[in-house]
């Protein structure tokens, strides 16, 4: 079996064994993969470094029948101070364990991946409202595996004003005559709705540089935590710790 060189980041560690590590990886060429590190739990080893939490790096592979095992490493970012704060580590796990889940085995997504760097990136600078971030990341990458709400027109007539209620089932915003008759709608301004559509069509490099008000951030939480919700329907651990926080 030859070896494979791929760009990846490291979303989930586990002991293994004295020394080494099982990771889960999302790579640039095959997706997510289960690869072990052996040897890098030694303060000596070479993969040290790179079979860290967060840890972003060329990455040599070698692949066995049911796995990858880790060869080489050039760490290219590491993130580590996104573990000088309990908040934004908290923050960053929720980017890595939301990516992780939603991510498919030998099936890569170089767009959620680039979009995962990103938010760590910007989470880690600490110029944007967190709680922005993260429902940036959510409503993007939701749409990479092919969850986009509708936000432009009611899902139900077509029309593009009046909109103030939002429907799961739908799959998107409803108008004030439509939204009355829907069950489970959650209310909506449309200053969120513009939110939500500026989010989902303006590109990565461009995205994290907003502010909105408390209102506003308070309904996207809402929105977007419904909406992952219904249709992931899968708790992430990190994202119970962050609202209890
Ligand atoms: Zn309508």
């Amino acid at each position: 079996m030859a070896d494979i060189k791929t760009k990846g980041i490291v979303v989930s560690e586990m002991p293994v064994g004295e020394n080494d590590k099982r990771l889960v990886m999302l790579t640039k060429d095959k997706g997510k993969i289960v690869v072990f590190a052996r040897g890098a739990r030694k303060t000596t080893s070479m993969l040290l470094a790179g079979s860290q939490l967060f840890a972003y790096g060329d990455f040599v592979l070698y692949k066995g029948k049911s796995a990858y095992t880790m060869k080489h490493v050039q760490l290219i970012e590491s993130f580590h101070a996104i573990r000088h704060e309990i908040e934004l580590l908290a923050y960053g796990l929720y980017v890595l364990e939301f990516g992780e889940y939603i991510s498919e085995e030998n099936n890569p997504n170089t767009a959620l991946m680039k979009l995962m760097l990103k938010t760590l990136q910007v989470l880690v600078k600490g110029k944007i409202n967190q709680e922005l971030i993260m429902r940036i990341f959510e409503l993007k990458a939701m749409s990479y595996i092919g969850y986009t709400p509708c936000v432009t027109h009611c899902v139900e007539c077509g029309k593009t004003d009046m909109l103030d209620a939002f429907s799961n089932q739908l799959g998107g915003v409803l108008c004030k005559t439509c939204g009355v008759v829907q069950k489970s709608t959650v209310a909506i301004r449309e200053s969120t709705i513009y939110t939500l559509h500026y989010i989902l069509a303006t590109p990565i490099e461009q995205l994290f540089t907003f502010k909105v008000d408390d209102g506003i951030m308070d309904e996207l939480k809402r929105v977007m935590i419904r909406f992952i919700g219904y249709h992931l329907d899968h708790e992430f651990k990190s994202l119970n710790f962050l609202l209890k926080l």
